[in-house]
């Protein structure tokens, strides 16, 4: 029978999620909603020496910003929580009991300091069926003693007994059958009696099996843990409900060698992080895609395309086009390559794409910041501005630089501009142009277009000449949208002021 599909997401709480965790998170998603499952995001906070104030909220933050719906969680809620880890040791305390007696685990007495010494001894020391019995556990130690240690309060940890020389099979749905032999695996710690808490194994595999988690999807730096969990499932004889394993491929750095790594992003000066974090240990900052201006769907769509293709050549996926499309089929064995120049194309494509209304909001304060007050610009004006220059930027904050003219009139103009397009005589066909546009009735740029284009035939003037001084009046530099475009936004009155400030002001200047 199909298993109804539940999937989860479950960070541990060490840090600011990394750009592969979210696109970890992004999978899970689009293979729950496709399948009409569940989406859980379970908090695996066990490891209590790497726990980081402030990590949950971040997570719980990004996945919101990003649109990753959450079905069952900590905030959620559900039937299955808790979903903090933390908030289960009953429960781990249950299964691991359940271990020792079925003669499935158990306990070890090594100290840290005995284990490094074995380590220091014995190279590539491995604690497995051909080591356990010389080292200090309740299966080389009589009954008593263990019970002696037990009772007095002595430190220990549970270990799972794995059985030598037996082919563990994974089978996953990206790699396909994964087969490796027992021999090479470690007897686990899956409890510290020290801190009363599980290790990540156990509580990962028992959440599974609680949670009734049908694939367990997650980064293939999970893989070499595949085989333990797989044996785990069969020590506790759920074998049955074992979920389908899923691990997706590496996300490496820009030139394919090795994995993206938080230093990649500041070296190179990308954002690896999807919202900025502030670290509260050593103060330091880390930038996010939010802040650094990307778009949600932009980063959506960017990273779905990291490790899943649609088979064909399509790149633009909204978030409902993913959850139709996505299939692990599509998704590759090998690591992808992060490709950031590809993350400012989609945002280009985003920007551009945005309606000029919804655009010109959040262009409103880049405005306050360069000193603007919004309100004295028509709403309609300020989205005309933007429509005008948007296909130039990748950025929000770029707009500024694209059509900052149409906010404050030009107090300086581009020295080289001046050089090559303002020569003697140049203001003398300012003024005749002047002259021309005072005469127009109609505004627009279709009407007033061909009306200039006239005149300056009909005189023969230079064409690049006399437009490109025009520009420079009213823009300040030769570029920039469509000049007719311009002016027409500008208006009349603004575009004629400012042609006669720009006669007043520039000058030749000897080349
Ligand atoms: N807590 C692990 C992590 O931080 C979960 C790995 C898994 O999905 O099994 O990614």
């Amino acid at each position: 029978m199909e298993r109804k599909v539940r999937v989860r997401f479950a960070p541990s709480p060490t840090g600011p999620l990394h750009i592969g965790g979210v696109r970890t998170a992004l999978y899970n998603y689009l293979f729950a909603r496709q399948n009409g499952g569940t989406m859980i995001l379970r908090i695996e906070d066990t490891d209590s020496t790497r726990f980081v104030p402030g990590a949950e909220a971040y997570i719980n933050e990004a996945l919101q910003w990003l649109g990753i719906g959450i079905d069952e969680g900590v905030r959620e809620g559900g039937q299955y929580g808790p979903y903090k880890q933390s908030e289960r040791r009953d429960i781990y305390r249950h299964y691991v009991k359940q271990l020792l007696d079925a003669g499935k685990a158990y306990y070890a007495f090594d100290t840290p300091e005995e284990l490094d010494a074995k380590r220091a001894e014995v190279q590539n020391f491995q604690y497995d069926a051909s080591t356990r019995l010389g080292m200090r556990n309740s299966l080389s130690l009589p009954a008593e003693e263990v019970k002696a240690l037990i009772d007095g309060g002595h430190k220990y940890v549970v270990r799972i007994k794995i059985e030598p020389n037996r082919e563990v099979l994974v089978n996953d749905l990206i790699r396909g059958e994964v087969r490796i032999n027992s021999s090479v695996l470690d007897d686990k710690v899956l409890y510290k009696s020290a801190d009363d808490l599980p290790t990540y194994h156990l509580a990962n595999i028992v959440d599974d099996h609680l949670m009734e988690v049908s694939h367990v999807i997650r980064g293939e730096e999970w893989l070499p843990s595949a085989p333990l969990h797989v044996l785990l499932y069969e020590a506790f004889g759920w074998t049955d409900t074992m979920p389908q394993w899923v691990h997706l491929p590496l996300l490496l750095k820009p030139d394919g060698k090795g994995k993206l790594s938080k230093r990649d992003g500041d070296r190179l000066g990308f954002p690896v992080f999807p919202l900025e974090w502030h670290d509260p240990k050593s103060g330091e900052t880390s930038s996010g895609y939010r802040e650094a201006g990307y778009l949600n769907k932009a980063v959506i769509n960017f990273l779905a395309l990291l490790g899943w293709n649609p088979g064909d050549d399509r790149e633009m996926f909204s978030m409902d086009e993913l959850i139709k499309e996505f299939s692990f089929e599509h998704c590759s064995k090998k690591g992808a390559k992060f490709d950031y120049e590809k993350g400012k194309w989609f945002n280009h494509e985003y920007l551009a794409a945005m309606p000029d209304d919804e655009l010109a909001e959040l262009f409103k304060p880049v405005l306050a910041s360069n000193g603007v007050d919004a309100t004295a610009f028509a709403p309609e004006y300020i989205a005309k501005a933007v429509g005008l220059v948007k296909n130039r930027c990748n950025f929000v904050k770029d707009l500024w630089a694209n059509c900052a003219f149409f906010f404050k009139a030009p107090e300086a103009y581009a020295e080289k501009d001046i050089k090559k397009r303002w020569k003697e005589g140049t203001d003398k066909l300012m003024n005749e142009l002047i002259a021309v546009l005072e005469g127009m009735d109609d505004w627009s740029a279709e009407a007033s277009e061909p009306v200039v284009l006239d005149w300056i035939k009909a005189h023969e003037y230079h064409m690049g000449n006399v437009m490109n001084a025009f520009r420079l009046t009213v823009v300040g530099e030769c570029k920039g949208p469509h000049m007719f475009l311009i002016t027409e936004l500008l208006g009349k009155d603004e575009t004629i002021a400012r042609i006669k400030r720009g006669i007043e002001n520039i000058h030749p200047v000897e080349a």
